[in-house]
């Protein structure tokens, strides 16, 4: 089934398409149609977002399921394959690129914002190598969770626009069924983007890529005296906040590649990734990840080398003196890990309901990860019900019941108080703020397999919808969603995920 999409748009589904990175040099990317399938089916619309972008949403409730299976390519897209390179768990491969995802257009949102809408397993293009082009609905389905989630909390991620089944198989480990995904992103470039074109020796290439990203994502920096190295010192910031929330939420990402980094500052690519229960330093869930090298705590480091990838191929544009432009480079690399740092001190002080500095904030805070970590406590819990123990000493015990072996935990808490003492904020507001920083509800892992498993066995999407939903507003007590933030039983733990692809 690759026969040519039909080319004309419903009347009013008019989507009001800007495509810049079309209008780049041709070796930046291949056109590519999406390939036709059997029989799209609309599974979920993100009402909210098609509005934002300032689609037409009764048209899109009609005929979503066409448009965002790429069976009709609506007026205005200019359908194209990205290239890219990218380092994968360290190895570099100078030829990926989009091999299964169609970037149909941008479309410039009513906040004035330009977006990608982006299908993703729409179907083979110049960059498939051995691949299908195609996508299976458990991936598609977490996707959807995890993204919508990342947003929900906060923290900067591509967004989910829709998901469309195909009606047609996808063979991997087992035959599954078919899916599309479609991405709304700030942009899809990555580190990879710019390493494509400097393995290839391209320099004009990589200046006319930094002046793009300069343009759409870092406009600030275009009077610099150096404005690329004002642009690479403004994603070493964007990086270091990004992967700092990570770690606030127990978000471990588990593909960090350079070609699953964005420049934007955006967090993208949602294959693996999985949060985290009882607190592990060490987690993994990665099935590929086998030396844990994306683990966790190692998702700092591993943001500052892929830093450095990035910086490599920037050198020619830093300096013409070539040690001249290597010092700079090392430079912005160097102060990646302060920059880290602060970003996730001033979170974890946010979190543990300090409004104040003091040079002991780092120990009381690595006290608390100590105790948590020997009492197997639950990320997520553990924080919810310290804010609410800042506003209510009768929530002591809830707190400490968090923890295997309390003893730890209540000489933290003698601490933790004595430090409160010298906090300018009321108990209530500490809690309030504590709560709108701490989530009750995550992604946890075991709801996302039951609801992969319900939509994959059985066809029923409620459980999907119902984690889309009480998502939405991580921070808020839903009561009627209480059970959603009970980690698994042992029985429902899920250890491991898989890419899918
Ligand atoms: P990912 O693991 O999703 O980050 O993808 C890594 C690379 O493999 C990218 O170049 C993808 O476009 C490509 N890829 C992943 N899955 C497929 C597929 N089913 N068909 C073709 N290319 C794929
Ligand atoms: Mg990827």
């Amino acid at each position: 089934m690759s026969s040519a999409p039909s080319k004309t748009a419903p009347d009013g589904a008019a989507f009001p398409f800007d495509n810049s990175y079309a209008r780049l040099p041709s070796h930046f990317f291949a056109r590519q149609m999406p390939s036709q399938v059997a029989e799209p089916w609309l599974i979920k619309l993100n009402e909210p977002l098609a509005a934002e972008l300032g689609l037409d949403v009764e048209v899109l409730k009609r005929d979503g399921a066409a448009i965002f299976s790429g069976n009709l390519v609506p007026e205005g897209a200019d359908p194209l394959a990205m290239a890219y390179s990218g380092h994968q768990f360290g190895q570099f491969n100078p030829q990926l690129g989009d091999g299964r995802a169609i970037l149909l257009g941008e479309v410039v949102d009513r906040n004035g914002k330009r977006r990608d809408i982006q299908l993703k397993g729409a179907g083979q293009t110049p960059f498939s190598r051995r691949g299908d082009g195609r996508a299976a609905i458990g991936p598609v389905l977490r996707e959807y969770i995890v993204s919508e989630a990342m947003y929900a909390l906060g923290i900067p991620a591509t967004r989910a626009l829709a998901a469309v089944s195909t009606g047609e198989p996808v063979y991997r480990e087992r035959v599954l069924p078919g899916a599309v995904f479609t991405r709304v992103a700030a942009s899809h470039i990555r580190v990879g983007t710019f390493q494509f074109f400097a393995a290839r020796g391209d320099t004009d290439g990589v200046r006319a890529l930094s002046d793009h990203v300069i343009e759409r994502h870092y406009p600030d920096v275009t009077g610099a005296d150096n404005r690329y190295l004002a642009l690479f010192e403004a994603i070493a910031e964007r990086q270091a906040g990004l992967i700092a929330r990570w770690l606030h939420v127990g978000f471990i990402h588990g593909v960090m590649n350079t070609d699953n980094m964005t420049v934007s500052g955006e967090t993208i690519d949602f294959g693996p990734c999985a949060f985290m229960d009882a607190y592990d330093p060490g987690t993994v869930f990665s099935s590929i990840d086998q030396q844990g090298r994306y683990a966790y705590a190692n998702q700092p480091g591993i943001g500052q080398w892929n830093l450095a990838r990035l910086g490599e191929t920037l050198i020619p544009l830093f300096d013409e003196d070539q040690d001249k432009a290597v010092d700079l480079a090392n430079t912005v690399i160097k102060g990646y890990g302060a920059r880290f740092q602060a970003h996730w001190l001033d979170g974890m002080r946010k979190k543990i309901g300090l409004v104040s500095e003091e040079d002991g904030d780092l120990t009381l805070v690595q006290a608390l990860l100590a105790a948590m970590q020997a009492g197997q406590a639950d990320f997520t819990l553990t924080f919810r019900r310290l804010s609410a123990l800042a506003g209510d000493e009768a929530a002591e015990g809830e707190f400490l019941s968090t923890f295997d072996g309390i003893g730890e935990a209540m000489g933290w808490l003698v601490g933790w108080r004595e430090r409160l003492s010298r906090d300018p904020q009321t108990a209530e507001e500490r809690s309030s703020a504590m709560l709108s920083v701490n989530p009750a509800f995550i992604p946890r892992n075991h709801r996302i397999e039951q609801a992969i498993n319900a939509a994959m066995d059985d066809g029923d999407f409620s459980l999907f919808e119902a984690l889309v939903q009480v998502l939405a507003k991580p921070y808020q007590d839903q009561p009627g969603f209480a059970a959603y933030m009970d980690p698994p039983k042992l029985e429902e733990r899920v250890l491991q995920t898989f890419c899918g692809t």
